[in-house]
């Protein structure tokens, strides 16, 4: 029988790469919430809504409707990737100017709002794997499965540098850092549905696993 998993945590705690992994290995959906809210915040810097000049909630509230967010799977790279209005941005959306501003849109009650109910309806016929901030306390509260990554920011930041670097990001990692950190503290603090633990989610601290140990340890506690 099919069930929901969800897998919450802080910024790059390596929850997509084990939600992934479980997606494949169980044939299941693999949903990644965060892409959600980046094509969100992707949308408002092509807009202009959002710069480091400006922030303009209210023009972006008000043009939520113009939001199309949808995934189509690519068998070459084995996941669903994330397409704002006809248009791939799965590549667009990773950048660390998206990174800066996404979480401060993360916290408009009006998108959360929009996409945990696009998500639900992702997920209501089971058989799905989603990952980010509030899957197993707002998104499903009732999933069977709910893990709760976490790993030292120096670990994540360092994670994230090296993913930049390998896209040919030109980034340093001190301001990767502070992203990390600046992104935890908005999404642990935010009035709506800020980041926290659901209560029955299994804690997972990945500093020290390979990702081999780290999805051994995952498949353990899904089979248990
Ligand atoms: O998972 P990722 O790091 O790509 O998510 C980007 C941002 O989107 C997070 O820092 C957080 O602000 C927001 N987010 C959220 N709720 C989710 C997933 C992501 O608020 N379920």
């Amino acid at each position: 029988k099919k069930i929901t998993i969800a897998i919450d945590g802080f910024s790059s705690t390596g929850k997509s790469t084990v939600a992934k992994q479980l997606a494949k290995h169980l044939g299941y959906v693999y949903v990644d919430s965060g892409a959600m809210y980046r094509a969100v915040t992707y949308f408002a810097m092509q807009h202009n809504y959002i710069s480091s000049e400006a922030f303009d909630v209210e023009a972006l509230v008000e043009k939520l409707d113009d939001i199309t967010i949808s995934f189509q799977f690519n068998s070459d790279k084995g996941f669903a990737e994330v397409y704002l209005n006809g248009k791939n941005i799965e590549h667009d959306i990773r950048t660390l100017e998206v990174s800066k501003f996404v979480s401060k849109v993360a916290a408009i009650p009006e998108v959360r709002y929009l996409l945990v109910k696009q998500q639900q309806k992702m997920g209501q016929d089971k058989g799905v794997v989603m990952d980010g901030r509030d899957i197993g306390t707002v998104v499903f509260p009732n999933a069977e499965l709910k893990i709760f990554m976490t790993a030292s920011a120096q670990t994540r930041a360092q994670r994230r540098f090296d993913e930049l670097i390998e896209r040919g990001d030109e980034v340093e990692f001190d301001e990767v850092l502070k992203n990390v950190q600046e992104r935890d503290y908005i999404d642990s603090h935010r009035e709506d549905s800020p980041l926290i633990k659901a209560a029955d989610a299994t804690e997972i601290d990945n500093s020290h696993l390979t990702r081999e140990e780290q999805f051994a340890k995952v498949l353990h506690i899904a089979t248990i």
